[in-house]
């Protein structure tokens, strides 16, 4: 079997030779054992500002599986993993996503190789807990995982991009045209047998993290607004309940006046507020339920995928 590494790297000059060597010896060393037949480690230089795409070149002419791309400005990881994935989709019978400072533990492969030839499709990379991340790292990434959850996201918790796809799966996913790339939430959709493989995240072997605190809230922000028209619903919600308040308000409010204890003008003014206010906020809800629909038609995501055809 044909194996390819898609690692997406941003500024990484500091790893990759390290990367590459400690690569290198892992997958020489499943290729001895005979789980694959040929293995290429493919870097997609994220449009990184240090020697990160010099260093590749060099790579690239003293190994001879090392490959590379670059892309011509930072288009954030999730689309460097894509531009890596669509580059070998012909090419692999299989492809891993993992990060060139190797946290994710690359000794998982062959269990990951293992689930694929019991017929996996997905194999999702799982972090079994935290504790190399510094305490911001942990809480923030655990404020993530719930707070995608509570707004209607469908994530695996722990799981970042260390996954396999075999090439049907990776098929697959290349038919959602969508430019707004959240691969977590996107593997989830396009089903074939999974399975989970876990793992101790290690230190960061050299360098500062890449994700900053905004990428992190793009990333939240880009996963809640491709997957969920839940906070569209939310509008709506506040809006009957404002409206079951105005009925409350507007019942108090004329009582008042019938027992005569009420400025001139004070009745009409509460209830014209109350009305007028509750039923702006559910019109807004209703209008943002047809933008939800708009926008999931404009994906145009596939309706299905075929997994087998006899
Ligand atoms: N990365 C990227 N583009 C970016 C930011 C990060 O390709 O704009 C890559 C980075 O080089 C690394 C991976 O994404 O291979 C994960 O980044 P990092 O290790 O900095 O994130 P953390 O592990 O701290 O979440
Ligand atoms: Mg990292």
């Amino acid at each position: 079997m044909n194996l390819y590494l898609v690692v997406p790297c941003y500024n990484e000059e500091l790893v990759l030779a390290d990367t590459t060597k400690q690569l290198d010896a892992y997958l020489g060393g499943l290729k001895e054992k005979g789980i694959i037949d040929n293995a290429q480690i493919l870097y997609v230089d994220d449009g990184s500002k240090d020697t990160t795409w010099v260093l590749i070149e060099q790579l690239h002419e003293r190994y001879d599986h090392v490959s590379g791309l670059k892309l011509a400005h930072n288009v954030g990881h999730q689309h460097a993993v894509w531009a890596g994935m669509e580059y070998c989709v012909d090419k692999c019978d299989a492809v891993i996503s993992i990060d060139a400072d190797l946290q994710h533990d690359i000794t998982k492969i062959e269990e990951m190789l293992e689930k694929y030839s019991e017929g996996c499709e997905v194999v999702y990379g799982i972090r079994n807990d935290r504790a190399t991340d510094s305490a911001f790292k942990k809480n923030t990434a655990l404020m993530f995982y719930k707070f995608m959850s509570a707004m209607g996201v469908d994530i695996i918790p722990n799981h970042a991009d260390f996954r396999l796809l075999g090439s049907k799966a990776l098929k697959a996913l290349m038919a959602y045209p969508e430019r707004n790339l959240f691969l977590r939430g996107m593997v989830r959709l396009i089903g074939f047998k999974t399975a989970n493989v876990y793992f101790d995240v290690k230190e960061r072997m050299a360098g500062n993290s890449k994700y900053t605190l905004s990428k992190m809230l793009n990333l939240a922000l880009d996963g809640i607004t491709s997957f969920s028209v839940k906070p569209l619903r939310i509008i709506t919600m506040i809006g009957l309940i404002s409206l079951l308040l105005a009925m409350g308000e507007i019942i108090y409010v004329l009582y008042a006046y019938l027992t005569g204890e009420t400025v001139a003008g004070w009745t009409s003014l509460l209830i014209s507020v109350w009305l007028i206010g509750s039923v702006l906020i559910l019109s807004l809800g209703v209008i943002g339920e047809y933008i939800g629909k708009i926008y999931s038609e404009v994906k145009r995501r596939p309706r299905y995928i075929i997994e087998k055809q006899i």
